[in-house]
């Protein structure tokens, strides 16, 4: 060890009177101080937003699959073992898969309840609560319609749930989180008035879907989203129910027929082919489709242009 060999460089100017003032390397870790898991993509972009770098997010449903079928893999299981906090819809939406995987996660702060688990329904008025809870018929939304992400206003109570959260188990980076939760609150409302503007000319008009995802979207944009291809939520159309909508859309001069990438199109394009009706492909997840990658406000941004511009074509 020769310290002086290390000094050569500096010695020179200390002698010329020069003072050199060493700076202690302070080096701020790039690696995530939390570890996110979340259920669906659009959960992972409002914690993407919120989190910025010091998240590192996954989520376990791919955009293209349906929310309430989602394949349990085993390395799910791994994922949440080492998870700090678990993002969900609540409201039923993901029970049936995620249920089985936490039970095999073993990781008591995810648990319902724990400090590790948000649950975005909670706070959340929901749309279409039965009087009585009847799972008999095999009803998805017995708890009511679990969609609200579709709502901006609901996707930014579910932001400040997920901000809070981080902000109670990482707290040295409590203001960070909420800091970045309002510039997205500010963001979204300044694009919500360009989405009301943009659907206006379209107040009141009769859609179509496969599944009920709209009722908070229709609600919020004044579409009137409230005949589906599936008799009830999660259960297959049958001819006859195929029969009843293909009438009504007669009847009602309904133009278009939402469908999602996981939904089968041909049964749209066949009650298209009976009405006058044009089939629209669109997803209610950021990444389910090409446009909507970029995230939450994104896939707003594809969802309103692509609905007005199909409402336009079928004035
Ligand atoms: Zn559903």
């Amino acid at each position: 060890m020769k310290p002086n060999f290390k000094c050569v460089g500096i010695l020179p100017l200390i002698r010329h009177g020069v003072s050199v003032i060493a700076l202690a390397a302070v080096t701020f870790t790039a690696d995530a101080s939390l570890d996110v898991v979340t259920t669906t993509a659009d959960l992972a972009a409002l914690v993407t937003v919120v989190g910025g770098d010091r998240v590192k997010v996954t989520a376990l449903a791919k955009p293209t699959e349906d929310p309430h079928f989602v394949d349990p893999k085993p390395s799910y299981i791994v994922r949440l073992n080492r998870a700090d906090l678990l993002v969900e819809s609540g409201a039923e939406l993901e029970d049936s898969w995620l249920r089985p995987l936490l039970q095999g996660a073993r990781n008591a702060a995810l648990l319902a309840g724990g400090e590790g688990r948000v649950q975005a329904a909670a706070g959340i008025e929901l749309i279409d609560v039965p009087d009585a809870l009847d799972r008999s018929k095999g009803d998805l939304h017995a708890a009511g319609n679990p969609h609200f992400l579709m709502d901006p206003f609901k996707a930014r109570m579910a932001a400040q749930s997920i901000s809070e959260a981080m902000a109670r188990l990482d707290p040295g980076s409590a203001d960070y989180y909420r800091a970045n939760f309002v510039r997205f609150g500010e963001l979204l409302d300044r694009r919500l008035e360009v989405w009301q503007k943009r659907l206006e000319p379209h107040r009141g008009r009769r859609l179509v879907a496969y599944h009920n995802i709209w009722p908070y979207f229709g609600r919020r944009f004044g579409l009137r989203i409230d005949l589906f291809l599936e008799p009830k939520p999660g259960i297959p159309p049958t001819p006859a129910s195929l029969s009843d909508v293909v009438a009504e859309m007669n009847r009602d001069n309904i133009r278009l027929i939402l469908v999602e990438p996981f939904q089968p199109r041909r049964v749209a394009e066949r009650v298209a082919a009976r009405t006058r009706a044009e089939v629209v492909d669109l997803t209610q997840y950021p990444g389910g489709m090409k446009g909507t990658e970029g995230g939450y406000l994104e896939l707003m941004d594809y969802l309103i242009e692509t609905l007005a511009v199909a409402l336009d074509k079928t004035q």
